[in-house]
């Protein structure tokens, strides 16, 4: 802290009065956090941070009267590429009965039957919404075209929209294929696959009962590896299964879900770089047991969390939201939980410009309407992030106007 960064950019903007500065500058990227704080925006990065009455001159001056400052948050798992809803299922669910993972077949039906036009407003929409939550950067998924040229499409519509897109052809096998569930592999590793890399920068698989098993996952990983997409696993989400080891066989950048693991899968977590990352949206929308984020933390695994964004299992797109969840169901701390959600979600994006605010990352921040992050569970299910910016820009809210 105290460098200087490009000093003399002609638009730098000092935030000041800041009562807390989430940094995430610690050791290795810790959490870390300072009180009467100040920060410097200089060519859409963090050109300075420290002690507010120490902050140097800049062009524009915004005073936040002692609220929160924290870094966008990095949601590292959402499916955003869909049309239809479900909550006539969500609502039988509540009402008992168990979710299936053929639930997703319904929404592959309204995905092929939209027009583009459909599927990018829908996909605008709600992108729109995690912004104004104070997500700045997310992932994307495919997985409800499950054609060669829906999954195409579906890739092509996220790429307007984040630069995290994943493929995920592996979502389900399709009915057309339910007699020849090899011929869908075949379909997924090999022309799907080529039509869909070119629009990819990651590729995942739903390795579960009733999705794919652990010789399938490893399949479409390796065959993902090969044509220059990087791994992400869909593992142990509804019981215990090969997911997480396929995971860290394949090098993935993260396993997801994790909420059914042995002690094996809690190594092997534990002793790779793979980022378990939680989505308690999901045993929210389930209601399942939460994954046991203390038993991972306490073995060394790092942890992001991410909303799951999807319109079955888990339609929530708030990241404050499962923060609240991991604080009050999963027995993280706050730091931890803010941790997770913003330089966990840089990790399991292997992401090192975001997810913290430290010197030279890109300006991607948020300012909550109270003075501490942990008002993020403490109030929870009120609209705390009253101002975004994204990478120095401000893209939804607004700051206090200096008098
Ligand atoms: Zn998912």
């Amino acid at each position: 802290m105290g460098q200087a960064w490009g000093v003399a950019d002609p638009d730098s903007t000092l935030i000041t009065g800041i009562g807390e500065l989430v940094t995430n500058d610690g050791e290795n990227g810790a959490y870390a956090a300072l009180t009467d704080a100040a920060l410097v925006i200089s060519g859409g990065r963090i050109g300075w941070t420290g002690r507010a009455a120490r902050a140097p001159a800049a062009d524009a001056v915004v005073d936040v009267a002692g609220r929160a400052v924290l870094p966008g948050f990095a949601d590292s798992h959402a499916h955003l590429v869909f049309a239809g809803e479900r909550s006539a299922e969500f609502a039988a669910r509540m009402a008992g009965r168990p979710y299936r993972a053929g639930g997703i077949l319904v929404t592959v039906e309204a995905t092929r039957a939209a027009p583009d036009a459909v599927l990018r407003a829908n996909l605008r929409r709600l992108a729109a919404e995690m912004l104004g939550q104070g997500t700045t950067t997310f992932e994307c998924k495919s997985g409800y075209g499950l054609t060669v040229p829906d999954e195409a499409r579906g890739l092509v519509l996220a790429a307007e929209v984040t630069p995290e897109v994943t493929y995920l052809g592996a979502h389900v096998v399709p009915p057309e294929f339910a007699a020849d569930p090899a011929g869908y592999l075949d379909l997924v590793c090999g022309p799907m696959l080529a039509a869909c890399a070119p629009h990819a920068r990651w590729i995942d698989v739903f390795c579960e009962d009733g999705a794919f098993g652990a010789d399938e996952a490893a399949a479409v990983l390796a065959a993902g590896r090969a044509a220059g997409l990087a791994a992400r696993v869909h593992a142990n989400q509804l019981g215990p299964g090969p997911g997480v080891q396929v995971a860290a066989q394949a090098g993935a950048a993260s396993a997801d879900h994790c909420t059914f693991l042995t002690d094996a899968d809690v190594d092997a977590l534990a002793s790779t770089p793979v980022v378990a990352t939680l989505l308690p949206g999901a045993e929210f929308g389930c209601r399942q047991p939460f994954p046991d984020a203390r038993r991972l933390l306490d073995a060394g695994v790092t942890l992001a969390l991410a909303t799951d964004c999807n319109p079955g299992s888990s339609f929530t797109s708030s990241m404050p939201f499962c923060i609240a969840l991991a604080v009050r169901e999963m027995r993280m701390t706050t730091e931890e939980a803010v941790w997770a959600a913003t330089a966990g979600g840089a990790r399991a994006l292997r992401r090192d410009d975001i997810g913290h605010l430290g010197v030279g990352a890109r300006a991607d921040l948020i300012l909550l309407d109270a003075p501490s992050h942990a008002y993020l569970a403490y109030r929870p299910g009120v609209p705390l992030i009253t101002a975004v910016w994204q990478a120095g820009r401000l893209v939804a809210g607004s700051p206090p106007s200096v008098p």
